[in-house]
């Protein structure tokens, strides 16, 4: 093996190590912790968060494996069209019956900031288009910010958006109309201090 076959192979060994520590320590604190989350997940939150390697969803709330239903994607988005997106929505709604769905995106976020400044990343620019969409109907406010500030309240913009996609879906409406209880949440999660800040939300 050469050295650079080597530096790969440790690279996913340390994540196999971790794996059978965390699954040793967790087991040790709990006996129950495994043969209790195989038998059902029952999570009472959907996270519809970025990608963003810096924004994992369980670790910034400190939730358990089996708490939080999550989907992910470059910038938080809620598409319509988004058969993944749209799926998962309705599983967490129709079958697990959870009780809030959480968008949440971050200040500095890669995806928001790549739309606002038109860089080039390939195919990933459609799926930006949707942010653009964002900014050029909120030019007037947007362009009047220094550009760090513009990001930033971009960023916010984007989630209030998803969230308000999020309840324009039918399967939200349908949860609604058969009275279901779920409260929907705007999070803006800060990269520079940890801490999450609430934009909007469901009372
Ligand atoms: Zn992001």
């Amino acid at each position: 093996m050469n050295t650079a076959q080597e530096e790969n192979k440790s690279e996913i060994q340390r994540l196999l190590d971790n794996n059978k520590n965390w699954a040793e320590k967790t087991q040790q604190e709990d006996p129950e912790f495994f043969s209790k989350l195989e038998k059902q997940q029952t999570p009472l939150y959907l996270w519809i968060g970025c990608s963003d390697s810096r924004v994992p969803a369980n670790q910034i709330v400190d939730l358990m494996p089996g708490d939080v239903f999550v989907h992910r994607n470059v910038a938080n988005m809620v598409v319509h069209t988004d058969f993944n997106c749209m799926s998962v929505l309705q599983y967490a709604l129709d079958v697990l019956k959870v009780k809030h769905i959480i968008v949440c995106g971050h200040y500095g976020c890669g995806g928001v900031q790549a739309a606002l400044d038109g860089d080039s990343f390939g195919l990933i620019d459609n799926w930006l288009m949707h942010i653009k969409d964002i900014a050029k109907a909120n030019a007037d406010e947007l362009e009047k910010l220094e550009y760090h500030d513009r990001i930033n309240r971009l960023c916010e913009m984007n989630v209030l958006e998803q969230a308000r996609h999020v309840r324009e879906t039918s399967v939200y409406k349908d949860a609604i109309a058969r009275g279901q209880t779920v409260k929907l949440h705007s999070f803006i999660y800060s990269l520079s201090n940890g801490r999450i800040t609430v934009l909007e939300r469901d009372e």
